[in-house]
């Protein structure tokens, strides 16, 4: 087992990590830029250093600093988190020169999957099943309007190097192509250097499920159940719940076998999530594949009872899963709860509920200056159940005890957003927000003024 970890991350989830090695008895040193200097990773790991300014492309992506930290501080591992450096094969590749344990899958692999377009190719060549689309890159408008031609509007175009919601467009018509191709183009070169695009058929409404896997270096491969990430805002994520209400039994078995092929088919080893869009009909695609952990992975720890940080640390280490497929059941519903600073400030006064059930992972205190360089998530609400009226109740009540004062969040609009009846019935798809958000945000309002 590894002897110390470096966390080349921030926020709520360098946090959860270094509180995982710990219990694993492994040091861990928290690298930080200049405004995370005043941290709870800093504070918490058993030695910290800096790496550079505020911007994240002079620290926490600064990959030459990171390496050499890591030298100097005789780290025989390093783990990414997710964002940042989590999916950049390049990064993992120079762990690997170095002799460091990237604590994930080999660069070859993130390398093959974070090409969007190259991991349809071998989805469709495992007979997973993908959405309708772009065989190959799209290089014009022209070529983009015959392939739209011939799928039917509405199509998607996609960054191929994508992540984050970022580089998508979706066009109804013709008349609409040329531009979202050119916007999308345009947003990808800007926020990954690689404009490649592919296109799409667009799913109208579908839910996003997804499915957490867990494989070894020694071909056990593992899928832990799906979540249902459907609420969404701009292609980003606001609460996730698993099971899906979308998935029966049997659909949940055939989609796990599914993502495991699919997995498989990577050659994965490590933690991953394959994503899945799933229309009306219940027809579901292969939209990706996230060769990380998630925001969202404490869902499925909640539900499964499995510490999937740890078991990622021990599969980066060289050992076997500790667990096979028919001793993974299902025993309760558990629910996601993102809070995002609308703001930046000084967070004044905050609590965070606790209490049956209820699991809070954050990285804020009192006196926390939420800073405006990085991700606006500030905390993780998880609640679990035994069923999911239980599970929804005890959001309401995690969320009725939350306080934070000096900045502004999106907790009461969550909070309400409980009580809406699309949400209770869970019937709900990726068009929840655009088509309920005015309705909750009325409610809050009238909620204020009384
Ligand atoms: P999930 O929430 O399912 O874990 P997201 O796609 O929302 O995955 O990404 C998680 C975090 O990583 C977010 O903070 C997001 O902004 C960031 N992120 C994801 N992909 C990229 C990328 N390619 N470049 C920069 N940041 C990214
Ligand atoms: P990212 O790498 O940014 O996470 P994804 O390919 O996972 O990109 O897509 C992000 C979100 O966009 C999905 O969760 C889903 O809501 C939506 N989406 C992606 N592809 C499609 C599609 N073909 N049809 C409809 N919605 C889609
Ligand atoms: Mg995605």
């Amino acid at each position: 087992m590894f002897k110390r970890i470096l966390i080349a991350n921030r926020g709520e989830i360098a946090v959860r990590v270094i509180r995982c090695c710990r219990e694993m008895g492994i040091e861990t040193v928290a690298v930080y830029s200049e405004a995370d200097a005043k941290s709870l990773p800093v504070m918490t790991a058993n030695y910290a250093v800096c790496i550079g300014p505020a911007k994240a492309s002079e620290s926490y992506l600064n990959q030459d600093a990171i390496l050499e930290t890591a030298r100097q501080m005789e780290c025989d591992a390093i783990h990414p988190g997710y964002g940042f450096l989590s999916e950049n094969a390049d990064f993992a590749e120079k762990c690997e020169k170095n002799h460091i344990a990237f604590i994930g899958p080999s660069s070859e692999i993130i390398r093959r999957m974070g090409d969007k377009q190259e991991a349809r190719q071998l989805m469709i060549a495992s007979e997973v099943p993908v959405v309708p689309g772009s065989r190959e890159l799209i290089h014009t408008v022209q070529e983009a309007e015959e392939l739209a031609e011939k799928l039917g509007y509405p199509v998607l175009l996609k960054a191929s190097a994508g992540g984050g919601g970022k580089g998508m467009r979706k066009a109804y018509s013709k008349e609409e192509l040329a531009g979202a191709f050119q916007t999308a183009k345009a947003e990808a070169k800007a926020a990954f250097g690689n404009d490649d695009m592919y296109l799409e058929k667009l799913i109208v409404n579908p839910r996003h499920i997804e499915f957490q896997i867990l494989a070894d270096r020694f071909g056990n491969t593992v899928y832990l159940g799906e979540r249902d990430c459907s609420i969404q805002k701009n292609n980003q994520k606001l609460l996730e719940e698993a099971p899906s209400v979308g998935l029966n039994e049997s659909l949940r078995r055939e989609m796990g076998e599914v993502a495991v092929r699919a997995a498989k088919a990577a050659g994965y080893f490590s933690a991953g999530t394959i994503e899945f869009v799933m229309d009306a009909e219940k027809h579901y695609y292969f939209i990706e594949m996230n060769t990380r952990i998630q925001v969202e992975h404490p869902v499925t720890e909640a539900i499964t009872d499995i510490d999937l940080i740890r078991e990622q640390i021990r599969i980066a280490a060289g050992m076997k899963l500790t667990m096979k497929q028919e001793e993974i059941t299902i025993r309760k519903h558990a629910i996601e709860c993102r809070i995002n600073a609308l703001t930046p400030g000084t967070i004044s006064f905050l609590h965070f509920p606790s209490g049956y059930g209820v699991r809070t992972e954050s990285h804020v205190f009192t006196g926390y200056e939420v800073s405006p360089f990085y991700d606006s998530m500030i905390a993780k609400i998880i609640v679990s159940g035994d069923t999911r009226l239980e599970a929804v109740r005890r959001l309401r009540r995690a969320l009725e005890e939350l306080i934070i004062e000096g900045v502004k969040t999106n907790f009461e609009f969550m909070h309400l957003l409980t009580y809406h009846p699309a949400f209770l019935k869970g019937n709900y798809n990726t068009g929840f927000w655009e088509e309920h958000h005015k309705t909750i945000e009325k409610w809050n309002e009238e909620g204020r003024e009384q």
